[in-house]
């Protein structure tokens, strides 16, 4: 096992995205085989915080005590095999997607930040703008290894469910506790996935690193579709973009199916007319969607379609930007990943923490949402940008206060917190609760909820060694 102890080469591992500062660790572990890893977990009792490729958003990777694991030695990247690919944690998901370049398979998650470790995913249950379409990292893991704080192992498949017991490697066993708390059904990643008769596996999944290390995994890929329709529309008012999403919702014209719906506020787009000067000066809101065209037979009928379908919309649709090739794709792709770097580069060179939502709602509050999130947010004051996915409910509001203005920026996020706990919404969509949102989780699940999830921790990590400080 490699070691790793001068301070310089920590520090690294002290954040993430967040800009979350605090993070103390005595040393970062390096295991190269699973053995090593094992023998370490077994031998040793101190708290133990696992290191992804850090580009998570709640300091769920930032240690507070103990050491650091880093699985960054775990890199394995096996052959596609009937729609399927075992992967090793510390493959990125850029690494995976030029793995699968040639090979007729995609895997659909798509965080929007590819530097992301594939354990960071399965940790957080990472989705990104197609979940709307394909689901969350949790639809695509068929099986995988872990080990246990205690460094007991098991090889977790699905229909192994919680109605019976966990069996791990060396014979032993573990029970799901009793709880009455059932996660939500709308998109969602705070805290740990309970739903009754569920896979083992889907509460490893989304655990915010607090239940198990992830050694390697079995993803279930699709097929490339042939192409990707896609265009940014943009809207003289915010207002005309939710009400032409609700419709491309329930469209039933032949042909609109898009995987991903994508908003920007207009704060959004002032920020970013400074890196693309051709947004148009009346564009107040804008779309970002994408369709998959199974066959490139279809791609002319679809686009012709979408085009009839919007002429009857209120977008400027001359000033519209529709995709001429997979560079226009990939163009779009950066547009749309651009707003969240922005806001986070902004946030580190102003020492700001990241103080950014990221709830839903089920369908049925969508429009009170927006206008909810509209009428606090103007009557705050405050500095902000909307963006995010909003065919699924779930926006990224992200509060921008001067150093004077942070008291206020917590009462407003409060206020959004409690308006969307109302609707039955969640506090987090897809970054996980991590060290940033235990207060309002707690207030999500309730205290008697809490006790449950606590037991669920326990009964898996009875020391608490793993991932002190998250969720709890
Ligand atoms: C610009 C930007 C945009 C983003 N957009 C999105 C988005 O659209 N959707 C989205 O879901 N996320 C998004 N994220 C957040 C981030 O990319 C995801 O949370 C990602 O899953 C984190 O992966 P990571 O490898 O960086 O994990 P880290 O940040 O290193 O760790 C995250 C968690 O995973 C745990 N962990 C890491 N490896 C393992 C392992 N092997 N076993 C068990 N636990 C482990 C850690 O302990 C920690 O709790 C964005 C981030 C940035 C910076």
């Amino acid at each position: 096992m490699f070691r790793k102890t001068d301070p310089e080469t920590v520090a690294p591992y002290l954040k993430d995205a967040s800009n979350f500062s605090g993070g103390r660790a005595s040393e970062v572990l390096v295991p190269e085989t699973r053995d090593e890893l094992v023998a370490f977990l077994k031998e040793s009792d101190q708290p133990v915080t696992l290191a992804g490729a850090g580009t998570g958003l709640t300091a769920s990777r930032i240690p507070l005590e103990g050491v650091i694991l880093s699985l960054e030695r775990f890199h394995t990247l096996g052959a596609v095999k009937a729609g399927t690919c075992r992967v090793g944690p510390a493959v990125t998901l850029k690494d995976l997607q030029a793995h699968l370049q040639n090979s007729g398979w995609f895997y659909p998650p798509n965080p929007t930040e590819s530097l992301a470790s594939i354990g960071g995913t399965l940790a957080t249950n990472a989705s990104g703008s197609r979940s709307y379409k394909f689901g969350t990292t949790r639809q695509f893991v068929l099986e995988a290894d872990i080990v246990l704080s205690d460094g007991r192992t098991a090889l977790l498949a699905r229909g192994q469910t919680i109605d019976r017991p966990l069996q791990l490697d060396d014979g032993s066993t573990v029970e799901f506790p009793r709880v009455k708390f059932k996660s939500p059904e709308c998109k969602n990643a705070a805290g740990y996935f309970v739903q009754p008769g569920m896979d083992w596996l889907d509460l490893f999944i989304g655990s915010d690193g607090t239940l198990c290390v992830f050694t390697e995994c079995t993803l279930r890929l699709m097929k490339t579709p042939a192409n990707f329709l896609s265009g940014i529309l943009f809207m003289k008012q915010e207002e005309l973009c939710w009400r032409l999403l609700e419709k491309i919702k329930i469209s039933n014209a032949q042909n609109i199916d898009p995987c991903s719906l994508e908003y920007f506020d207009s704060h959004s787009l002032q920020r970013l007319k400074k890196k693309f000067a051709n947004i148009p000066d009346s564009a107040r809101a804008a779309l970002f969607f994408e369709q998959d065209v199974a066959s490139q037979d279809d791609y002319d009928p679809c686009l012709e379609n979408w085009v009839a379908f919007l002429e009857t919309e209120a977008v400027l649709l001359e000033d519209s930007w529709f995709a001429q090739g997979p560079k226009d794709l990939e163009k779009f792709h950066d547009f749309r990943h651009e707003i969240p770097l922005m806001i986070n580069e902004e946030n580190s060179r102003l020492g700001r923490v990241k103080m950014g939502t990221d709830m839903a709602v089920g369908d049925a509050y969508f429009m009170d949402m927006m206008k909810f999130y509209r009428d606090e947010l103007t009557a705050s004051g405050l500095d902000y940008v909307v963006f995010g996915h909003i065919g699924d409910n779930h926006l990224h509001i992200n509060l921008l206060p001067d150093a004077e203005q942070t008291a206020l920026a917590h009462n407003v996020y409060g206020t959004l917190v409690d308006r969307i706990l109302q609707w039955g919404g969640t506090i987090s969509a897809e970054h996980g609760v991590g060290k940033l949102k235990k207060e309002y989780y707690r207030k999500m699940v309730g205290d008697s909820a809490l006790t449950e999830l606590k037991a669920i921790k326990k009964s898996l990590d009875p020391q608490g060694r793993l991932g002190v400080g998250n969720l709890f």
